[in-house]
């Protein structure tokens, strides 16, 4: 009874080291992450940026012709100047709102490829991002599931809550013969309790069965 608890943590913790071993072995580079976001939104971002920085400079020029632009007034004299400051602050402004964009693509086309809720993740972190910035993102750059990865055995495709492979039955979540903890396909010794898992070739039937109960 009293130990209960203790057990809980045992497996969480045991859950959370095979988490990061499958994460570890995502090997995410940024420019291929990057690749998920949709072109036709990065041409999309890429054009409003172009008409904002049209359209503010155009209406600079207009109200500098008539003496009330937002600029002081020996910047005023100096138009290609001025307009290239307009410039500056409309970059600086629009990258924000693109990075801020993007993120949110990401985590939309991110979650989906993990089988995660993809509109539930995307309204989760735009109701954060007004009163907690980025939040959101860490929050689910720390909760999203791992990618589904190849099956040990045979290469089929697995999502990383399958239980066994569809395709060849292979045990996906092998536990130790020994004190019957989950350990990972790679392991060569029990982390548990040192059981040598590669001697134990009867080790994935006895997991079968656990997984089944
Ligand atoms: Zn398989
Ligand atoms: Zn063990």
């Amino acid at each position: 009874m009293s130990d209960y608890p203790q057990r809980v943590t045992d497996s969480f913790n045991e859950r959370k080291r095979l988490i990061r071993l499958r994460r570890k072995k995502e090997n995410l580079r940024f420019w291929e992450e990057f690749r998920i976001i949709p072109r036709w939104l990065m041409a999309l971002v890429a054009i409003l940026y172009v008409l904002a920085l049209v359209i503010a400079i155009t209406v600079n020029l207009a109200a500098s012709r008539n003496g009330n632009d937002m600029f002081p007034p020996d910047l005023r004299d100096n138009p290609a100047l001025a307009s290239l400051a307009l410039a500056g602050l409309v970059t600086a402004a629009s990258l924000g709102l693109a990075i801020m964009i993007f993120f949110l693509a990401y985590v939309n086309r991110d979650a989906s490829r993990r089988g995660m809720s993809a509109a539930l993740w995307t309204i989760l972190v735009i109701i954060l991002l007004p009163a907690w910035g980025f939040i959101g993102f860490v929050i689910y750059f720390l909760m999203r599931e791992p990618l589904p990865y190849p099956c040990p055995q045979c290469g089929n495709t697995v999502g990383a809550r399958f239980n066994f492979c569809p395709n060849c039955k292979c045990n996906l979540h092998p536990s130790c013969s020994q004190c019957k903890r989950e350990v990972a396909e790679t392991d060569k010794f029990c982390p548990n309790c040192g059981n040598d898992l590669k001697m134990s070739s009867s080790a994935v039937e006895i997991s079968a069965q656990r997984s089944v109960e």
